[in-house]
């Protein structure tokens, strides 16, 4: 193997999704960039996560020449969400797929390595900026550094950025039970706001299930015994079976999120950016990482790479800001129980008011008058029975 250079074009700190993205921007952009992407673990490694993957995350790894990763799994069709008794279960626009990310994780490395990057195990400390390079740990030095480590990123840290809301979940592997086979399973938490449970069935006989609340600051988090406790309270026997918990925080976006501009970038968990309505943070993760390993090439082709930052702030912000302020105001109106019962009547009712959901969950959908005014109509319609409302098989 070649030793490594001395100076790199762009190293990406982390190889999650956000990070192989990264890698996987740039060098499709200019294949003839010096990429490393370095991580703490060899792969594949496992990471806390409901392992729920959505079809638009194949749409962005396809922009830069990644298929079939998820060629060998089987796509899940349908959507529950439950609150309480109340039940709205539909087909979803497009299925969603469930892979464990010591699968997918290890599939996007692996993909950014052929096309180029060279992965090296590497846990970062230190990060200091100089006026021509960014040096981590004193010994690598890069034109450009993309901090993609995830919720604690030593690399946001470094950079003297505060971290924003958090949310904590724990998941487990389970049998899947047999009511919730093929579908995706949300039950929203009553007592703990906001909070959910899920089952998602792998398609292999486990269902990756887990439970997750939104922290308070002043208030304790709560203990693995407790987020077990009203995983089973919400989705009963689903803890049982289950074995391989783990937990993790989740870095909620908000509506003010702004991206550092300068030599050294965030992206995914460690840009803050985790979906604050549904947890969801791989779409974010491989769309910003596509986006900075872009700016990166440019900025390069340009030989300014001190720009590549302001350029991926401009590109991210026109990408997400919309859609992170409409979830934002979503997530906070989603604290209200008469809302989230209004929203679940309209879901079972219109499946464009569901579908408009699922995107604003899972990608980057908006609240659209669809939505808005199916949300209205279901919250002064008199409420219904708690009841399961089912579209028909
Ligand atoms: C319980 C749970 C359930 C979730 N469910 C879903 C879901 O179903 N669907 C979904 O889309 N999202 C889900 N999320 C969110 C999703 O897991 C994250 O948004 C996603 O992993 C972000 O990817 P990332 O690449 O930014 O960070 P990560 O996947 O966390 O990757 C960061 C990488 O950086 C490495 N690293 C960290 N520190 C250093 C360092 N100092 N030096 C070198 N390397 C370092 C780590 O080893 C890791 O490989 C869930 C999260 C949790 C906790």
């Amino acid at each position: 193997m070649a030793s490594a250079p001395a100076h790199w074009d762009l190293v990406v700190v982390g190889a999650g999704p956000a990070g192989a993205a990264t890698a996987l921007g740039a060098l499709r952009a200019d294949p003839g960039l010096r990429v490393a992407l370095l991580d703490r673990a060899d792969f594949p490694r496992d990471k806390a996560c409901g392992d729920g993957v959505a079809p638009h995350v194949l749409d962005l790894l396809a922009e830069v020449g990644v298929t079939g990763v998820v060629d060998d799994r089987i796509p899940v069709g349908r959507l529950r969400l439950g609150r309480d008794g109340l039940v709205a279960e539909r087909r979803m626009a497009r299925p969603a797929w469930v892979v464990p990310r010591r699968v997918l994780d290890a599939r996007l490395v692996d993909a950014a390595v052929a096309a180029g990057a060279r992965f090296l195990r590497h846990r970062v400390r230190d990060l200091r900026q100089y006026t021509d390079a960014v040096v981590l740990d004193g010994e690598i030095s890069a034109a450009v550094v993309v901090g993609a480590d995830g919720a604690h990123s030593a690399v946001r840290r470094a950079l003297g950025r505060p971290r924003g809301p958090m949310a904590l979940a724990l998941r487990g592997y389970a049998p899947v039970a047999p009511g919730r086979r093929g579908t995706q399973v949300i039950e929203f938490g009553t007592r703990h706001q906001p909070s959910y449970a899920w089952s998602f069935d792998r398609g292999d006989g486990l269902a990756n299930v887990g439970y997750g609340e939104v922290l308070h600051r002043g208030r304790p988090a709560p203990t693995r015994g407790r987020l077990l406790e009203r995983l089973d309270a919400l989705l009963p026997g689903a803890t049982g079976a289950g074995r391989h918990w783990v937990g993790h925080h989740l870095p909620l976006s908000t509506a003010r999120w702004r991206p550092p501009a300068d030599r050294v970038l965030l992206v995914g968990d460690a840009a803050g950016l985790v979906n604050p309505l549904t947890g969801e943070g791989i779409y974010y993760a491989v769309a910003t990482g596509i986006a900075a390993g872009r700016a990166v090439a440019a900025a390069r082709r340009e030989g300014r790479p001190e720009q590549a930052g302001e350029r991926y702030a401009r590109a991210t912000r026109r990408m997400l800001l919309p859609h992170l302020r409409h979830t934002a105001l979503a997530a906070r109106l989603a604290r209200s129980r008469p809302v989230v019962e209004a929203g679940l009547r309209a879901s079972a009712a219109d499946q464009r008011v569901f579908d408009g959901l699922v995107e604003l969950g899972l990608a980057r959908g908006r609240l659209t008058p669809t939505v808005v005014f199916g949300l209205g109509r279901a919250l002064v319609a008199p409420a219904r029975p708690a009841g399961r409302i089912r579209e028909p098989a």
